[in-house]
């Protein structure tokens, strides 16, 4: 693949594509991690000259309402701040007014085009990569540098659409990405050790599949968790089970009983608006509920962690949205942070805990990827960059 430093971009129309889809609420950008991602190509393309024209889906459009919510105007001005320049911003996703403002472009100005699924009510064109609109965009530039790693999983018009139709190559995020998680699932210092959490198991069952071969151990903790207990025959009470996943659970077990590394206490509620208190596995009520790992599974867990050279980590280790269940995520962030060892954390939840709690910089890399690591590291081909 060829990146953007393979371009000469001097006086030149760069399209990038970069994935700005970042949480915004009551017009306020909540987190601008995947902005701040995306700087290092913009900087890169307007110190070399170019005209950038930069564009990027938000959230999902389904009907005219959702425009209003979901308009990049926010990300461009916060672009802006972040690049120390002026970002022009076009409310038009196609049009005269657009090619107009792109022929008006001096080199090094950036553009930021309005969200890209605003084409999506008219028929799902972005996101069903219509082959007009990926030709029209492809139109609007003379290369393509495609950064959007958070959207790769996916077949847009914006993103594969466009790559139809122009010369084109990848940012450095995009790069950063795939080279990281690609470099730490085939070919990893060892001991390798997966940290899996969240919810649902079967979200992850791709995922276990591919790693449980590659992986040295798996820990597993989170509302996921529960479901491994549950094949084991412990009583979970009220606990987040996934029920479909039982038969998965149970095969992984028997085949990797040395390999997954399950929770020995948790603490437990009666609801998720109750205080939690800490219990063994085995001391689960009818009625109650585990929402986070205990104290002595943070123990047990560093162990493995202790020794390893290559960390994955990938779902939180309890609902750390509410303060009373977080410890078991920020004290595994805290032990983590004192580890040497190559650790990359992927998975929407995960980064936005590691950030909340303040533990971006104990990390090797945090991917600005949800979907899209889940995929790769599932040993799948990311379809938006084939
Ligand atoms: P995922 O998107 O699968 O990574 O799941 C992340 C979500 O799992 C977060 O919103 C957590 O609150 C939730 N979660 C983690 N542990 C538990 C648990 N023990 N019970 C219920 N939800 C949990």
């Amino acid at each position: 693949m060829k990146t953007i430093k393979d371009f000469d971009l001097n006086g030149k129309k760069v399209l990038i594509r970069a994935d700005l889809n970042v949480p915004i609420k009551d017009n306020v950008i909540t987190d601008d991690y995947r902005i701040k991602q995306s700087l290092e190509t913009i900087k890169y393309a307007i110190n070399n000259n170019a005209k950038v024209i930069v564009l990027s889906h938000l959230g999902k459009v389904k009907e005219e309402s959702d425009k209003t919510k979901n308009t990049l105007r926010p990300v461009s001005i916060r672009l802006g701040e972040l690049l120390n320049k002026p970002v022009l911003f076009s409310p038009n996703t196609k049009g005269k007014e657009l090619e107009d403002m792109i022929n008006n472009m001096e080199n090094g100005d950036v553009l930021l085009i309005e969200n890209t699924r605003f084409e999506d009510l008219n028929g799902k064109l972005e996101s069903g990569n219509d082959l007009e609109l990926g030709k029209y965009w492809a139109s609007l530039g003379d290369i393509f540098i495609n950064d959007a790693f958070g959207t790769s999983h996916r077949s847009h018009a914006s993103n594969a659409g466009i790559s139809k139709h122009l010369d084109w190559g990848i940012g450095f995020l995009m790069e950063k990405e795939l080279v990281t998680l690609n470099k730490v699932t085939t070919n990893p210092e060892r001991p390798f050790t997966v940290i899996l959490g969240g919810a649902k198991v079967s979200d992850k069952i791709g995922l276990i599949e591919n790693l449980v071969t590659k992986a040295d151990y798996i820990l597993v903790g989170g509302g996921m968790a529960f479901t491994f207990l549950k094949a084991l025959e412990f009583k979970v009470g009220g606990s987040l089970v996934d029920n479909e996943s039982l038969d998965f659970c149970k095969k992984i077990l028997e085949e990797y009983p040395n390999k997954i590394i399950l929770p020995i206490d948790v603490i437990k509620s009666l609801s998720k608006e109750q205080l939690g208190k800490e219990c063994f596995i085995n001391e689960i009520g009818d009625e109650e509920i585990g929402f986070d790992i205990g104290r002595k599974t943070v123990e047990l867990f560093s162990q493995y962690l202790k020794t390893s050279k290559t960390i994955i980590w990938n779902g939180p280790m309890g609902m750390f949205e509410k303060p009373q269940f977080s410890y078991g995520t920020k004290y595994l962030c805290e032990n983590l942070k004192q580890i040497d060892a190559i650790k990359v954390a992927g998975g929407g939840d995960t980064a936005a805990a590691i950030r909340d709690f303040g533990y971006e910089e104990s990390f090797t890399h945090i991917s600005t990827g949800g979907g899209a690591t889940l995929v790769l590291l599932e040993g799948k081909e990311l379809v938006g960059l084939k």
